[in-house]
Parts: C-alpha cells; structure tokens; sequence
C-alpha cells in the first residue's frame, strides 16, 4: 500500500464512510474480503438500489457481481477505488450529498447523472460505464441558450408593441 493509499483507507476509517459501507454490505449480506490497495470488497449485492454494477461507500466496494466477476473487470474496481479516494477528500459523509448534487446538476443539463457529473468525470466516466453525452448536449444547450438570448431580446421590444 503507498502512502496515500494508506492515508485514505485511515482517514476513510476515522470519518465514518468505511463504517458506514461495511454496515450496508452486513445489512445486505454481502460477502466481504479484502482487496488491494486498503479496499474493502463487497459481493453480491442485491437491493434494487442504487442502479448500478457497483458502487463505493468509503473503502467499501459494494459489487452486485460475485468476487470471480469482480476480478474480471479491474477496470470497474479501479473507477470505483476513484470514488473511495473522492470520499476522503469530501472528509467522509458529505461526499453523498455532493454527489446527488452533482448527478442531479449534470442530469439537468445532459440527461444523464454521470456524463457532467464532476465525481464520475474524475473517477473516469468510461471505466465507470457511463457514455460521454456532454458534448453534443452542451451544443444543444449552447443553442438554447442562444435561442433564449434572442428571446430575451426581442421580448421588451414585444412588450414595447403592447404597451
Ligand atoms: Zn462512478
């Protein structure tokens, strides 16, 4: 484990997050084990929520797979282990409701809560299987804008007429 790798997994532990992830993992009765770099993953996640391959809770890797799927797809692990460094930059809990914040921000302006989602965006939106949908949306908002700049425009010049 690098330095840093271990700062998280302590300052995960001493915030409250990792608790929180393992008591999740226990009430939907995960199997739990280590994993590299400080993680801990869980397996064989049931609830319907939240709708997702895997999420991460402090160092807790919640995965709905079992551990041979896990091991298949480092890619996902990785993006996941992103999200648990996220945790401790957030000093634990609050990173929940920044997070819903930010899905709630990006759904609004891309229709989807992980394409402008600042947290999915630094934890690699591919790795995490989102599809990149900012760019023509940001386009299509651009010309909304543009549209309600024109509206705006030629709306005092409207109330001009009927007044
Ligand atoms: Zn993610």
């Amino acid at each position: 484990m690098t330095p840093a790798q271990r700062l998280r997994q302590v300052a995960n532990l001493l915030n409250g997050s990792t608790v929180l992830g393992l008591l999740l993992a226990r009430s939907a009765r995960c199997g739990i084990r280590t994993g590299p770099r400080g993680l801990l993953i869980a397996t064989g996640y049931r609830p319907r929520l939240p709708v997702a391959g895997a999420f991460a809770v402090g160092n807790v890797v919640l995965f709905r797979g079992d551990a041979g799927q896990v091991r298949g797809n480092p890619v996902l692990l990785g993006h996941e282990e992103r999200h648990c460094t996220q945790y401790a930059w957030c000093l634990g809990l609050p990173f929940l409701p920044l997070y819903f914040l930010a899905a709630g921000w990006s759904f609004l302006r891309t229709g989807s809560a992980g394409s402008g989602n600042i947290f999915e965006r630094m934890a690699g939106l591919e790795a995490g299987g989102y599809v990149d949908s900012r760019g023509s949306r940001r386009t299509g908002n651009r010309n909304v804008t543009r549209n309600g700049h024109r509206f705006h425009r030629s709306d005092p010049s409207n109330k001009r007429s009927e007044a």
